[in-house]
C-alpha cells in the first residue's frame, strides 16, 4: 500500500484514545492494546476526538482507583452526547472489579483484565455491533503472547529509544499490602526466546536502552522447564546489537544472589542504577509486610552493589503509615533512608486493598492516624529531597552522556533525557538530537533533575 493511501486510511480511521493509569507495565500493556488495534483505529490524544475510549486502570492505592471513578463520571456524560463511542476499561481494576464494574458504571461497554488483551478487538467489534455489555476477566496459566502486536510494521515509528519489555506477569510473593497477586495472578516468566525477540526488534527499529519489566524480575525463569535464570537473561540481551543501556524494574531483595550482584561488575551494558524496593527500616514492620528480608541484609546487599559499582545510583520504595508502625518503627526507616543515601525514593501512605492479607488481619484501631502518616510521610520526603539534591549537585559542572528521549514535559524547548545513573536531564538541543547519547555540562541541579547545556 503506498504511503499516500495508507495515510489517507488511517485518516478516515475511528479515532482511539488511551489513558493509562500506574506502572510501566501499564503502560507497556497500553501499547500492546495500540499495537492490537493499529489495523483498524488512529491513535487520537483526547476523548472528545476519539470513537474508542480505553481506559487501562490501576488499583495498587486507592488514590488511583478515585481517578479512576472520577474519570468514568466525565466519559459517561460524553457517551450521552455521543452514543456510538464505546468505552472498556482495562488493567488492575478491571480485574479485580468485573462484573462489579459495569453495574456501577453505566457508560461502560466491556472490562478486560490483565491476562486477556488479545480479546480487545472482537469486544471492540461486538460493542459496535450493540452487542450485550462484556466481561473478560478469566486467568491464563499460559503467558498471553501477542505476535501480531509486535511486528516490524506495527512497532515502526512507535518504537522509542527507550523500549519497554515484559519478562514476567504476576507476583507469587503476597506482601501483605499489595493488591498484585491477585490483579495479575501467580508469577509466570516469559520464554526467553520471545524476550530476545522483541529486544532485537525494537533495537533494529532504534531503541537503545531496552526496560525489562516484572514484578520481582530477579525471580525471573523459576518456573520455566528448563529453569532459567535473570542473570543468564540480562547477558544474552546484552548481546544484543544495538542495545547500549539495560535498566529493570523491580528486583526483590530476597532474591538476589551472588550471580545477580556479579552482573553490576560484569556488564557494561547494564546500567548505574538501581531500584531496590525497600517498604520499610524496621523488622518488625518487615516481618507483618511478609517481606522475607531483614534491614541487615538489605543493608548487605547495598554495600555489596556498592563494591562491585561504585557509582552505583540506588532508588526505592518506603510505605509510612502501615499498620501498627511505631514512632521507634518509622525513626528505623528514617535512619535506613539516609544510611543508603538513596538517589530518589517513591514514598506512599499505606492504603488498605482489597483481597489483600493486611485488610482483614488489622482492625482500624491498628491504623496509624491519617495525621501521624501525613507527618512521618512529610518527614521522610524532606529528608529524602535533601539527599537527591545533594547527589544531583555534586555533578555541577560537570559532563554527563545523555540519552535523549525527547522534548522536556516541562519546557517544551527543551530536550529530556537521561543520565546512566537515571536522573532526568534537561538542555537546549536540537530534535535531531532525540535517539542519540549526547554531553550535557551540568548548570543547575534540583531534587528532582539537572539542567545543562549540550556540549558540541
Ligand atoms: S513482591 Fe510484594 S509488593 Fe511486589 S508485586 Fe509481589 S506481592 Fe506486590
Amino acid at each position: 500500500m503506498s504511503i499516500d493511501r495508507l495515510a489517507m486510511d488511517q485518516m478516515t480511521q475511528p479515532g482511539l484514545c488511551i489513558k493509562t493509569f500506574g506502572c510501566q507495565m501499564n503502560e507497556y500493556d497500553s501499547e500492546k492494546i495500540v499495537h492490537l488495534l493499529a489495523a483498524s483505529h488512529r491513535l487520537v490524544e483526547s476523548p472528545e476526538e476519539a470513537e474508542l475510549i480505553i481506559v487501562n486502570s490501576c488499583s495498587v492505592r486507592d488514590k488511583a482507583e478515585h481517578k479512576l471513578f472520577s474519570l468514568l463520571g466525565e466519559l459517561r456524560d460524553l457517551k450521552e452526547s455521543r452514543p456510538s463511542v464505546v468505552l472498556g476499561v482495562a488493567g488492575c481494576v478491571a480485574q479485580q472489579e468485573g462484573q462489579e464494574l459495569l453495574r456501577r458504571n453505566s457508560g461502560v461497554d466491556f472490562v478486560v483484565g490483565t491476562h486477556n488483551l488479545s480479546l480487545i478487538p472482537a469486544l471492540v467489534q461486538r460493542a459496535r455491533r450493540g452487542g450485550e455489555r462484556q466481561v473478560a476477566v478469566d486467568f491464563r496459566e499460559e503467558w498471553e503472547e501477542l505476535p501480531a502486536a509486535f511486528s516490524a510494521l506495527e512497532l515502526e515509528g512507535r518504537t522509542g529509544v527507550r523500549a519497554l519489555v515484559a519478562i514476567q506477569r504476576g507476583c507469587s510473593k503476597r506482601c501483605t499490602f499489595c493488591v498484585v497477586p491477585t490483579t495479575r495472578g501467580e508469577e509466570v516468566s516469559r520464554s526467553a526466546e520471545e524476550i530476545l525477540r522483541e529486544v532485537r526488534l525494537k533495537a533494529s527499529l532504534g531503541a537503545r536502552e531496552v526496560v525489562l519489566l516484572g514484578q520481582t524480575v530477579n525471580s525471573y525463569g523459576r518456573d520455566l522447564h528448563p529453569r532459567a535464570s535473570f542473570a543468564a537473561l540480562i547477558r544474552r540481551i546484552a548481546q544484543i546489537k544495538g542495545v547500549e543501556r539495560i535498566r529493570f524494574t523491580s528486583p526483590h531483595p530476597a532474591d538476589v544472589h551472588s550471580d545477580f550482584l556479579d552482573l553490576y561488575a560484569e556488564v557494561p551494558q547494564l546500567a548505574p542504577h538501581i531500584h531496590l524496593p525497600v517498604q520499610s527500616g524496621s523488622n518488625r514492620i518487615l516481618r507483618l509486610m511478609k517481606r522475607n528480608y531483614r534491614r541487615e541484609r538489605y543493608l548487605q546487599i547495598v554495600e555489596e552493589l556498592r563494591n562491585r559499582s561504585p557509582q552505583l545510583a540506588i532508588t526505592t520504595d518506603i510505605i509510612v503509615g502501615f499498620p501498627t508502625e511505631t514512632d521507634e518503627d518509622f525513626a528505623l526507616t528514617l535512619e535506613l533512608l539516609r544510611e543508603v543515601r538513596y538517589h530518589s525514593a517513591f514514598l506512599f501512605k499505606y492504603s488498605p486493598r482489597p483481597n489483600t492479607a493486611a485488610l482483614s488481619r488489622f482492625s482500624a484501631s491498628e491504623e496509624v492516624p491519617p495525621a501521624s502518616a501525613q507527618a512521618r510521610f512529610q518527614t521522610l520526603q524532606e529528608a529524602q529531597d535533601e539527599i537527591s539534591l545533594q547527589h544531583n549537585a555534586s555533578l555541577l559542572g560537570r559532563q554527563v552522556q545523555v540519552l535523549v528521549e525527547g522534548a522536556s514535559n516541562n519546557i517544551r524547548s527543551l530536550l529530556r533525557g537521561r543520565i546512566p545513573q537515571n536522573t532526568l536531564c534537561e538542555f537546549a538541543g536540537d530534535s535531531a538530537d532525540i535517539g542519540s547519547v549526547v554531553h550535557v555540562q551540568v548548570e543547575h541541579a534540583s531534587a528532582h533533575g539537572l539542567r545543562g547545556n549540550r556540549l558540541s
